[in-house]
């Protein structure tokens, strides 16, 4: 017995209903018996301008890669390791507009709901004529598009679909281990896959060796400035409280995202710290992120204490980032290495303050210093 759907074939997962076998493993997508047939959604394909505008002229690093992709995308899956802020979706984008103009259905997912909305109007903005249509939560009436940019959950409506099919942060929660995601994924694509990411796990680092996949690397942001390497600073608890206290009032013009291990540590320094400056938090329990991201980007707010919750997909035009209690297992090497990616990512930013402040120097943080060093060395020869 085997789902189609989700590839399952442990028998103790199907269950027997009115005399017919089905799959548990993925039911929360609905029910699918044994040996379903799942049929692809019917979606339409256009002939459009699929033409595209950047804000930015592309890098001359950009360019080769888009050159590279474009060579080997045929070949077998291949991953895109970039620096966070080096425009890895821009690099997609050619391959996005020759599906399309082929007439191919093309796929962007991410983990992300809020990163979802995100992606959807950075691509609407380039591709002018092109239908992008954001699937997710809150976003369902709408299921087609010339481009389907959608949560790694709403992958189950689109079986056998996509041509070219884009995973975004495939290392993030929850993708990342969940197999009945990663199953719905590869049932999703019939044609190509390119995967990205600035923090490749051991599996796809696993993958890459054993050559299963195609790795291409852009580790220079479209800017030309380096990655910011973050300031490890070992201090007891208070002192760094004292800290934060002291660069929030000394920093008034900046803006600031502050991590915080915990939502009980989020709330408790934002209650303590609201009298001190214009500040919110934001944590999973939040129902106004996206009020209180805005309020960040217009200026209205200058700091928001966030759980990790913030660590990716979120970019802000000159915001520095202090991560405190950073010595907590929460914060794996990947962690960092993303919240300090939030720091200098625009071209009128290209640099900020990033501090680590903990107790103590973990494996971590220095893994996270050396990785980010790493990227900012001349790869032009390797
Ligand atoms: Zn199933």
């Amino acid at each position: 017995m085997k789902c189609k759907r989700c590839n399952n074939s442990d028998k103790d997962k199907f269950y027997k209903w009115n005399g017919s076998w089905y799959c548990r493993n993925c039911i929360r997508f609905g029910k699918v018996e044994v040996n379903q047939e799942i049929i692809p959604p019917d979606l339409t394909s256009n002939q459009i301008d699929t033409s595209y505008v950047l804000d930015y002229e592309l890098t001359n690093e950009q360019q080769e890669l888009m050159e590279e992709i474009d060579s080997r995308i045929h070949e077998k899956p291949m991953l895109i390791y970039a620096a966070c802020g080096a425009g890895k979706t821009e690099t997609t984008m050619e391959q996005i507009s020759n599906y399309i103009r082929e007439g191919k259905k093309v796929g962007y997912a991410i983990s992300r709901r809020q990163v979802v909305l995100e992606i959807a109007e950075r691509l609407s903005h380039a591709f002018k004529e092109v239908k992008v249509t954001p699937v997710c939560a809150g976003y369902t009436t709408e299921v087609d598009g010339d481009i389907i940019v959608c949560t790694m959950h709403q992958l189950h409506r689109y079986h056998q679909t996509f041509d070219l099919l884009i995973m975004d942060e495939i290392d993030a929660f929850p993708y990342e281990g969940n197999v009945i995601l990663q199953s719905l994924a590869q049932n999703a694509c019939r044609g190509e896959l390119l995967l990205l990411t600035a923090t490749p796990n051991e599996q796809l680092k696993e993958q890459v060796r054993k050559n299963e996949i195609n790795q291409v690397t852009l580790f220079k942001r479209h800017h030309g400035h380096p990655l910011v390497v973050p300031k490890i600073l070992c201090m007891p608890k208070v002192v760094q409280y004292l800290f934060l206290m002291y660069l929030c009032l000394k920093h008034k013009d900046k803006k600031w995202i502050i991590f915080l291990p915990t939502i009980a540590q989020v709330q408790q320094v934002f209650h303590a710290m609201k009298y001190l400056c214009k500040c919110s938090n934001i944590t999973s329990k939040s129902e106004d992120k996206e009020q209180v991201m805005e309020d960040l980007r217009c200026g209205k707010i200058q700091v928001v204490f966030a759980t990790t919750i913030l660590e990716r997909g979120i970019t802000i035009a000159g915001v520095n980032v202090c991560i405190v209690g950073a010595e907590h297992q929460v914060y794996k090497e990947s962690s960092l290495i993303q919240m300090v990616g939030r720091v200098g990512r625009k071209r009128e930013y290209p640099s900020g303050y990033a501090y680590i402040l903990a107790s103590k120097k973990t494996k971590e943080m220095k893994q996270c210093v050396q990785t980010i060093k790493w990227m900012n060395q001349d790869h032009s020869n390797v």
